[in-house]
């Protein structure tokens, strides 16, 4: 094992710097979803560079692409996020998701050359977790069909953990239509689009009080009229149901809906609700890779905690359906409290030397479970044990 370790660290220092630039440079110019077009390009043109063969625009998706080096299987995927957030740029340290699946991909390439490994590496480009969830496109599209195994890790600003439980999401835009009228001189002649967004809302917060704690509703107005002496005639709100059952989310979903639609019975107005995006299903982690990833996680000093379910959401919950899957998290605040995920301070922390330091080790970590993944069949057979839903291949 001192050998694998040695073996490893020679290949991530000598890519070290390739790898560091590469993450920068996508830090410095933070793309939206579904615009990361510089971002994936670099990657696909690093990865061609280190011998992998390119499938740019991945199941024409544009901003995707597909890695791969070796052939049959088992076959290990390491996917690569890098969108970033509106006005805050890398709020998010997609950047160092890139960082931590290139270097990890190279790492296994390596191995699987030097040590006559069977199998295959590939590294994924998933373009727009922040808004669409291209996972879910990929997934539709069969892009998972012939992986075994898909490994992720995502900087935190707690401490270093395990991947954890985290809850499906579902996006809805809720659109009122009334009639305008003059607010003073004739409201009697108007109905009110504005209205039925705030009993919307009303409906919303008498229904909290019944949900589980576990589920969370959050929503903003998008439009909510044009003066105040016009009688709104259109109002939207946006909203996001979060539960950690997918059963129960649907039935958050039911209620919703019945609760749109009396705010729009109340005020006599009509209601559409939209779906507008892929829904995330609950992330539900794979446990052997969990454990696996803490072991090393504590030899490579980064104090590793076990931590209760994440109440965030990723189109990565969906991967966990398909594969065994992991998307642990490593910190790269070095527990500052005061700097949180989604923020200008976390973008500055992207870019930090603790930030490149914990994702090479986190990379190392990774292409070692890649490595035992591929050499041992007992580990196969424990990873595949510790999957709950149906996967024909082992
Ligand atoms: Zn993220």
């Amino acid at each position: 094992m001192e050998n694998l370790k040695t073996a490893i660290d020679t290949c991530y220092a000598s890519h070290l710097k390739e790898i560091e630039h590469l993450v920068l440079q996508i830090h410095d110019n933070p793309e939206l979803s579904e615009e990361e077009v510089l971002a994936a390009q670099a990657q696909a043109d690093f990865l061609e560079t280190q011998g992998f063969t390119l499938d740019r625009n991945y199941k024409e998706i544009k901003t995707a692409f597909m890695a791969s080096a070796g052939e049959g299987s088992p076959h290990i995927c390491f996917m690569s996020e890098y969108d970033a957030l509106p006005g805050i740029g890398h709020g998010c340290g997609h950047n160092l998701i890139a960082g931590v699946a290139l270097s990890a991909g190279i790492i296994l390439k390596q191995l699987i050359s030097d040590c006559r490994l069977k199998g295959r590496v590939s590294i994924m480009g998933t373009p727009a977790e922040e808004k669409r969830g291209c996972k879910i496109d990929l997934i539709a599209a069969g892009a998972l069909e012939d992986v075994d195994v898909v490994l992720m890790a995502h900087p935190s600003d707690h401490s270093t953990s395990q991947s954890m439980e985290e809850s499906g999401i579902m996006q809805f835009i809720i659109r009122f239509t009334g009639k305008t009228a003059h607010a003073a001189a004739s409201p009697e002649k108007g109905l009110n689009a504005l209205d039925a967004v705030r009993l919307l809302f009303s409906g919303v917060d008498a229904w909290r009080q019944q949900l589980p704690e576990t589920c969370r509703i959050h929503g903003v107005i998008k439009d909510g009229g044009k003066a105040p002496n016009i009688i709104p005639d259109s109002a939207m709100a946006d909203f996001y149901l979060r539960a950690f059952d997918m059963d129960f989310l649907m039935s958050m979903k039911k209620r919703f809906e019945n609760i749109a639609q009396g705010a729009a019975l109340m005020t006599d107005t009509k209601v559409w609700v939209e779906s507008v995006k892929n829904a995330y299903k609950p992330g539900k982690p794979n446990q052997e890779l969990n454990q696996e990833f803490m072991m090393l996680a504590r030899e490579y000093g980064m104090e590793p905690q076990w931590l209760e379910r994440s109440r965030a959401s990723s189109d990565f919950g969906d991967v966990t359906y398909e594969v065994p899957a992991m998307h642990a998290f490593f910190n790269i605040t070095g527990l500052n409290t005061n700097i949180v995920i989604h923020s200008r301070e976390f973008a500055d922390c992207a870019a930090s030397s603790f930030a490149l330091e914990q994702m090479g080790k986190t990379a190392r970590i990774l292409s070692q479970i890649g490595y035992m993944y591929l050499s041992s069949e007992d580990f196969r057979k424990k990873v595949m044990g510790a999957f709950p839903f149906k996967k024909t291949r082992v």
